[in-house]
């Protein structure tokens, strides 16, 4: 079974450290079939990952229109051009620090698929909602207002109190919410986990049977930390 691993650099990589990391990871022979790699780099630096048949490139948004007057935003239609296959849709810091809402996000779903790509819908709960027992509500609500209509696409269940925080849910609590997940989900959609996946905790997560993946983000940052996440598959 695929397990997708997926980097997440944020605004956190340099033109040089992206050289070295697609460097190393292009020349390694030996990673694991099962693994299917996907580097979402800042904009800038999509175009130095591309090109390599180990692993696949992702964006880490798109805008919500696929031309316009949007000043700063990059269309969904750009990415396919350059050869973008992914787009990570609503992660938690777009939604805390620029306002995306679901309807925003579900827009963006949309324009990703329209466009021949996949996207990488994030989910999860806050810290408050999380200790007052209503995660799974929050969740529900949250995929149905932005789910796209139709796939195909990954869901990736990221906590955002585990989110650079170095704490995780249980490996209990993360399999009982992808499979209740997976039950509000018409089609067979593949859930990633995300929230301080790192070398020490990737195979025990990537071995429960409802993960079909991690998103990594500080870990992903240096091919030391994430080659051992690979090699967890
Ligand atoms: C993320 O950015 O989606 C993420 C999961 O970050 P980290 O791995 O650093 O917790």
């Amino acid at each position: 079974m695929t397990k997708y691993i997926i980097a997440n650099w944020k605004m956190r990589m340099t033109k040089a450290g992206a050289k070295t990391f697609v460097q190393g990871l292009a020349a390694l022979r030996d990673l694991p079939k099962e693994a299917s790699t996907i580097l979402c780099p800042p904009f800038p630096l999509i175009e130095s990952c591309l090109g390599h048949p180990s692993f696949d490139v992702g964006a880490q948004t798109s805008g919500a229109f696929l031309q316009g007057p949007y000043t700063g935003e990059v269309s969904a239609s750009l990415l396919k051009e350059m050869g973008c296959k992914y787009v990570i849709v609503g992660h938690s810091e777009r939604r805390v620090h620029y306002g995306e809402t679901n309807g925003v996000v579900k827009q963006k779903a949309q324009k990703v698929l329209q466009e021949g790509m996949t996207p990488i819908l994030c989910i999860g709960e806050p810290l408050e909602i999380y200790k007052s027992g209503q995660a799974n509500t929050y969740l529900q609500q949250q995929l149905q207002e932005s789910l796209p209509e139709e796939g195909p696409l990954l869901i990736a269940y990221e906590p955002v109190w585990a989110i650079g925080t170095g704490e995780t849910p249980s490996l209990e609590t993360i399999e009982k919410t992808h499979y209740f997940l997976t039950s509000l989900l018409k089609t067979q959609t593949p859930i990633i986990y995300g929230g301080s996946v790192t070398g020490d905790n990737a195979k025990d997560i990537l071995g429960l049977p409802s993960v079909s993946g991690v998103l990594v983000g500080g870990a992903s940052l240096s091919l030391e930390t994430f080659l051992p996440i690979i090699r967890s598959v």
